[in-house]
């Protein structure tokens, strides 16, 4: 079967939905890090990722949420309604980490007085520069309307995630949100768009802090396929055939 294919980022693929206003969104094995400085393969990762954000996308729909989500298709693809993306990096956090250590020589690991947002331009040539809510208006990526909903959304999402995973002995340390538009006649809707998985969020061990996510690849840790198998162990979606069932279908072109 040929598909026509819309987009290719660094860990998806975007093809044509089977009906209009409907995408094919396939995960890979493939990581990235230090805006692409960094390349290489996580084995099995794509299949593991599409059931942690199915299951994550799914659970937060149950609560109200509007995803773009509209089922699982395999091991390694859903199908999604098509949105328009706001071109954001949404970025929530409930405990200093990564760049927000690094910008001001804060501790990795000190908790936040309160969860706090940041937003940065998704843009590779320009590293994702943080951005305010001035950039973001004044040049039009998104209305004071839109950054109201996407905080609001924003929010609940990390209410509901952080208790999710305390459940099962992790702290949500931070992770990164998309959100994308869907239009039905002139009325507007903003849904949750993208992933959420190990790649997007930083999973740490309640107990060790152990670190269950990218920063395993990013910070050579080793054991990266390990972190993405306990995250997906705990939240019970593990594939059942193990490793052998992680390779899932080829990527079709
Ligand atoms: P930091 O700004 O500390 O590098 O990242 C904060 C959080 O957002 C981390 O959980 C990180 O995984 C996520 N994040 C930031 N930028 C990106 C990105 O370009 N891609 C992905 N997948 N996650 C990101």
């Amino acid at each position: 079967m040929r598909r026509r294919k819309i987009y290719e980022g660094k860990a998806k693929v975007l093809y044509e939905g089977p009906e209009p206003g409907t995408l094919v969104q396939y995960f890979k094995d493939d990581a990235t890090a230090f805006n692409n400085q960094k390349q290489g393969t996580i084995r099995g990762k794509g299949v593991l990722n599409n059931r942690i954000s199915e299951y994550l996308m799914t659970r937060l729909a149950d609560i109200g949420i509007p995803t773009h989500l509209v089922r699982r298709l395999n091991m390694r693809e859903q199908l999604i309604r098509e949105v328009e993306i706001i071109p954001l990096e949404v970025i929530v956090r409930n405990v200093a980490a990564g760049s927000l250590s690094k910008r001001f020589g804060m501790q990795e690991g000190t908790p936040l007085p309160r969860a706090i947002i940041e937003f940065c331009l998704k843009n590779d040539e320009l590293g994702d520069p943080l951005v305010t809510e001035e950039h973001i208006t004044v040049f039009g990526w998104a209305t004071v309307e839109d950054i109201d909903d996407i905080v609001q959304l924003a929010l609940r999402i990390n209410d509901f995630l952080t208790g999710l995973f305390l459940g099962i002995g992790i702290r949500l340390v931070d992770f990164k949100l998309e959100f994308g538009r869907i239009w039905n006649e002139d009325e507007m809707m903003i849904v949750l768009a993208d992933e959420i998985s190990p790649d997007s969020c930083r999973l740490w061990d309640l107990e060790t802090d152990e670190k269950l996510d990218k920063d395993r690849f990013r910070r050579d840790l080793g054991r990266v396929e390990e972190g993405y198998q306990e995250i997906a162990r705990r939240l019970g979606v593990l594939p059942e055939a193990g490793p052998v069932d992680l390779k899932g279908p080829k990527l079709m072109q």
